[in-house]
């Protein structure tokens, strides 16, 4: 049998991408295959579990754009099908004379990107956050929180009660792409479709060179380590609390979340990891070391990143080294309070030039829509981001 659509990937952007596709066409034949034998598995279900308002990003990028759409539809979505969410706000705070600085161009960057945003004096701040010291701080009361593992079990439910064809345990082995259609192979069988739609994360750039694309980029897998706080601290802060992260890198600090189940995690870091989805700390492929190793991208990376990259490694493995990162914002917290919490794995797209890719970023053959970066806030984001995948596509004939 032919289908219309086949998705790679059963994370949250390709169920998003699966289930508007099914709305828009109703009589369209639509396949996911995943690899692992659950959906979200990877970062869609290892990640801070926050519904960000939009603010940090390039005005004209495809992320501010859809980051501050995307916190609409996931709330609309997360009422419509009574997913529990919280509209929680969000403070981020400076610590030093460089912190405050670039909070201001963040304060004005939230002018750019139309996004409500308030500035706390150091009295505000105490007063918001008794715990929390800095030299003052901005709220985003438009910021929440979710559980997207939970939100990507119904977007495949949304698409399975329309018809769609959800198949786990299928590894895409090799695709082929002919002027007639899209073979799929797994080990177990193969698949022929129209178009293809591949929303394969940590495997983006695999992917990419599978179908025969030219690969400009490779995925840098950046874990991400979390601490989690105990039960009897659960009421410490009220809002999320971020530090003012560095505009020149993705990744935006060490923060304190209040999860949807009552807790609070602190994290994540971004560490290089030696295993796209090795989770463990130790985790090692030798696969993706040599892939990394071998990449011209990760030397310019690294020789221009050496210190933040060599303080991450610090960090990692130093935990009085992580405390002190929350302690600047967050001085009572000590050693103790630290208690394991599993790791996520960011994809993360690299230029061949060590250029890191900040926007999302997609490719397309005549048949084939490609997903090369999808990282924060993709999540908040994956309801515009499926319904963009939904209109580059080609209607079923
Ligand atoms: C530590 C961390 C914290 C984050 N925090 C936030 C946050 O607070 N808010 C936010 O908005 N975003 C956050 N993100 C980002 C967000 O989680 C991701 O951007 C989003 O989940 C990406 O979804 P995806 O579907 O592209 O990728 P994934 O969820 O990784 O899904 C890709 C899927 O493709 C499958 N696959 C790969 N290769 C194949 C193959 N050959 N055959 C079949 N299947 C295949 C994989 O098994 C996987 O299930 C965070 C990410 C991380 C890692």
């Amino acid at each position: 049998m032919q289908y219309d659509y086949l998705i790679i990937g059963g994370g949250i952007i390709g169920l998003s991408a699966a289930w508007q596709l099914q709305q828009r066409y109703p009589d369209s034949r639509i396949l996911v295959l995943e690899k692992e034998p659950q959906l979200a598995t990877h970062q869609s279900g290892h990640n801070s579990g926050v519904i960000h308002a939009g603010l940090y990003y390039h005005p004209q990028s495809l992320k501010a754009r859809f980051c501050q759409e995307g916190a609409l539809a996931m709330r609309d979505f997360c009422q419509l099908q009574s997913i529990p969410y919280q509209q929680t706000g969000k403070l981020l705070v400076a610590t030093d004379q460089l912190e405050y600085q670039r909070m201001q161009a963040l304060y004005a960057r939230c002018a750019e990107n139309q996004v409500a945003v308030k500035w706390l004096t150091i009295a505000e701040l105490n007063q918001h956050e008794p715990n929390i010291s800095g030299l003052g701080a901005i709220c985003i009361p438009n910021t929440g929180m979710v559980d997207y593992k939970l939100v990507s079990q119904h977007m495949a439910r949304c698409f399975q009660s329309m018809g769609g064809e959800i198949r786990l345990n299928s590894h895409v082995m090799a695709i082929e792409e002919s002027s007639k259609e899209i073979r799929l192979q797994t080990a177990q069988d193969e698949f022929h479709g129209k178009q293809l739609i591949v929303c394969a994360g940590l495997m983006a750039d695999r992917m990419v060179e599978m179908i025969g694309l030219n690969a400009d980029f490779q995925i840098l897998p950046f874990r991400g380590e979390y601490y989690r706080l105990p039960n009897e601290l659960n009421d410490l802060i009220q809002h999320q609390i971020y530090p003012i992260p560095d505009p020149e890198l993705p990744f935006l600090g060490v923060h304190l979340t209040r999860t949807i189940d009552g807790g609070i995690t602190v994290g994540p870091n971004a560490v290089l990891g030696l295993h796209r989805e090795g989770y463990k700390k130790f985790s090692f492929s030798g696969k993706d070391t040599s892939q990394i190793l071998s990449f011209p991208g990760f030397w310019r990376l690294l020789s221009q990143n050496l210190k933040p990259g060599l303080n991450e490694i610090k960090n990692s493995f130093y935990k009085p080294a992580y405390l002190k990162l929350v302690q600047k914002y967050c001085p009572q917290l000590q050693l103790g309070n630290l208690l394991p919490h599993p790791a996520g794995i960011r994809a993360q797209a690299v230029l061949n030039d060590g250029t890191l890719v900040h926007d999302f970023l997609f490719k397309q053959t005549a048949r084939s829509l490609h997903v090369c970066n999808a990282p924060s806030p993709a999540a908040t984001s994956s309801i515009p981001i499926g319904a963009y995948i939904c209109d580059k596509l080609q209607a079923p004939v």
